[in-house]
């Protein structure tokens, strides 16, 4: 009886060490998990409740050309705000910074004594690190230095339509500054400043004693597809293009016609991103992206194209043009040409060469609206490039189904349509690329902060046209410049194929037309085997305004000058020959 009881007290008595023990092991484990494993965050925790936190600013990503040449950089600077609740005496900290900050002390006085509740008043956001240093060195409580960075375009406006450009905040406002905002940012920081354990009203800083608490994250940087030595040549031929023809703007696109990638994207009037606002706002916006119209003449390459896919008048049917041709109550004209307007006789091929709007009519008649639109759509129009610029427009393709005989008509030659630069261009870029549908890009890769390449590749090239098509209609286009309206166009060295357009400016009201125009020529070189294609648009020329006279000049210096940049070897024309004959 007695041993089971003492049984009893033994057998309770290492119940009771047992849970005593597994407690204490408890404790043990908890215990190093504070001190040792998570010490860092404990110690942060605990001055985080004591401290205050200021930002640490994450540079923007670099923006490069495709050679690596910077385009958008970073000034590194200083900004200088204070902590008015952490100013021991504002007289004093006035007295010793005024000099350094370039401004009164009394002023500055008032700006450190603060509003009620405030706990970030900027000073100075571009101090260099000469008067940081010694701002630092002073070591006030509550006057917080940190890093500011500056963006910078290092070559002013070169490029600035396609850059855009950054606003106070930080955030991209247009370009692909706007459009690649999230990569470019980047992450902020976070710096905490201890405090002493008072009271919150009576805390002060313990001078010296900041932990980065979350480290920043620059932003990644974006290597584009432009050529900044394209660029410039784009930029400078665009401009003399529109003084010559003392226009009010206009705007030139280089592309590689295999890949779609935009080589050069220039607009007139420019603007310098890094003094953006003391430009009009006006000159912000891409017009090769964001300003649709009419293409004219320039669209004929792409009526010609689904006429031939379609076997619809491209089997030698002769067109008569008698220089006019009544649709409903409106009549269509060719333009005039040596004292008349008609054309005679013209098969599907001539009607490009010759630029023949009652041919172009009747071809377009014969398509009817439907398979109109679904070539049109096929090669692109109508919907957005998905080009990485914000604010792009998708253009007017109406939806068949009501178009009436004479938008039928209309659109065969360019009218009643309206489209982009770049639309436009990128379907050239099918015809002389054999008949892929390009994507136009602008961006190549992105390289993030860890190093990584990011490439950008587009979507895979879709099948829209025949080789046998594309052959045809560049043939065509390559007759525009050897013999009909676009001879203005024709290069030395190399053959190129291209067209002209000259079209009226709609306004806003539909079918008034506003008696302002633009002179446009698109193409692409060297003809056989093409290695640009190039659009050069001229709004509101005075005084003449065909695109063979004002657009077709700075058409042909572009590609001249790219294609000489780019080692391309020359045709052997006799054009070349002859220039090769006077280079001897
Ligand atoms: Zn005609």
């Amino acid at each position: 009886m007695q041993e089971a009881r003492i049984n009893q007290v033994m057998g309770r008595a290492q119940v009771w060490t047992a849970l005593f023990l597994l407690l204490f092991a408890a404790l043990a484990v908890r215990l190093f998990a504070i001190q040792i494993l998570r010490h860092d965050y404990y110690v942060r925790k605990a001055e985080a409740t004591r401290g205050r936190q200021w930002p640490i600013n994450a540079p923007r990503g670099n923006i490069y050309d495709r050679n690596g040449r910077p385009l958008a950089l970073n000034l590194k600077l200083y900004a200088v705000a204070a902590d008015p609740g952490l100013i021991d005496d504002p007289t004093a900290t006035a007295g010793n910074l005024a000099a350094l900050l370039r401004t009164s002390p009394t002023d500055l006085e008032a700006r450190l004594r603060g509003k009620p509740g405030s706990r970030y008043v900027l000073l100075c956001d571009s101090v260099d690190e000469q008067v940081a240093e010694a701002i630092r060195q002073l070591g006030h409580p509550g006057i917080i230095v940190s890093t500011e960075w500056k963006r910078v375009y290092p070559h002013g406006d070169l490029a600035g339509a396609v850059l855009g450009f950054v606003g106070a905040d930080r955030h991209g406002l247009s370009g692909i500054e706007a459009a690649l905002n999230v990569p470019l940012t980047g992450d902020q920081g976070e710096r905490l400043v201890v405090l002493d354990g008072r009271l919150p009203r009576s805390r002060r800083q313990i001078p010296g004693r900041t932990v980065v608490s979350k480290e920043m994250v620059p932003g990644s940087s974006i290597t584009l597809t432009i050529d900044q030595e394209i660029q410039a040549i784009a930029e400078e031929e665009l401009a003399a293009a529109v003084e010559s023809a003392n226009a009010a703007g206009g705007c030139a696109v280089v592309m590689d016609p295999r890949s779609g990638q935009v080589l050069a994207l220039a607009t007139q009037p420019g603007f310098d991103p890094n003094e953006y606002q003391s430009y009009d706002p006006t000159t912000w916006v891409n017009q090769a992206v964001s300003s649709p119209n009419e293409p004219g003449s320039t669209f004929k390459a792409v009526t010609a194209c689904i006429a031939i896919e379609e076997g619809v008048m491209a089997n030698g049917e002769i067109h008569q043009c008698t220089g006019t041709r009544p649709i409903g109550r409106r009549s269509i004209s060719c333009a005039l040409h040596g004292g008349t307007r008609a054309h005679g006789p013209v098969d599907l091929d001539k009607m490009v060469v010759v630029s023949c709007n009652t041919g172009m009519s009747t071809v377009a008649l014969a398509l009817g609206e439907e398979r109109l639109y679904r070539g049109a759509k096929r090669l692109g129009f109508g919907e957005k490039t998905g080009i990485e610029l914000a604010g792009e427009s998708s253009g007017i393709l109406p939806r068949p189904g009501n178009w009436s005989q004479a938008r039928v008509a209309n659109v065969g030659f360019g009218q009643g349509i309206s489209v982009t630069p770049v639309q436009l261009l990128s379907a050239y870029c099918i015809v002389a690329n054999g008949g892929s549908r390009v994507h136009p890009r602008l961006v190549q890769s992105i390289v993030h902060p860890d190093g990584t390449i990011e490439q950008c590749r587009p979507p895979a090239a879709e099948k829209v046209l025949s080789p046998e098509t594309c052959a045809r209609v560049a043939k065509d286009l390559e007759r525009v410049v050897e013999e009909g309206t676009g001879k203005t166009a024709r290069l030395r060295g190399w053959r190129a194929a291209g067209k002209t357009g000259t079209a009226q400016k709609p306004t806003p009201e539909m079918g008034f037309r506003s008696g302002k125009y633009l002179g446009s020529f698109i193409g692409f070189a060297p003809s056989r085997e093409p290695r640009l294609a190039v659009l050069v648009s001229i709004d509101e020329p005075k005084g003449v305004h065909y695109g063979a006279v004002v657009a077709a000049p700075a058409f042909r210096n572009i590609c001249e000058r790219s294609l000489s940049y780019l080692r391309v070897p020359p045709d052997e024309t006799p054009a070349a020959r002859a220039a090769a004959g006077r280079g001897a």
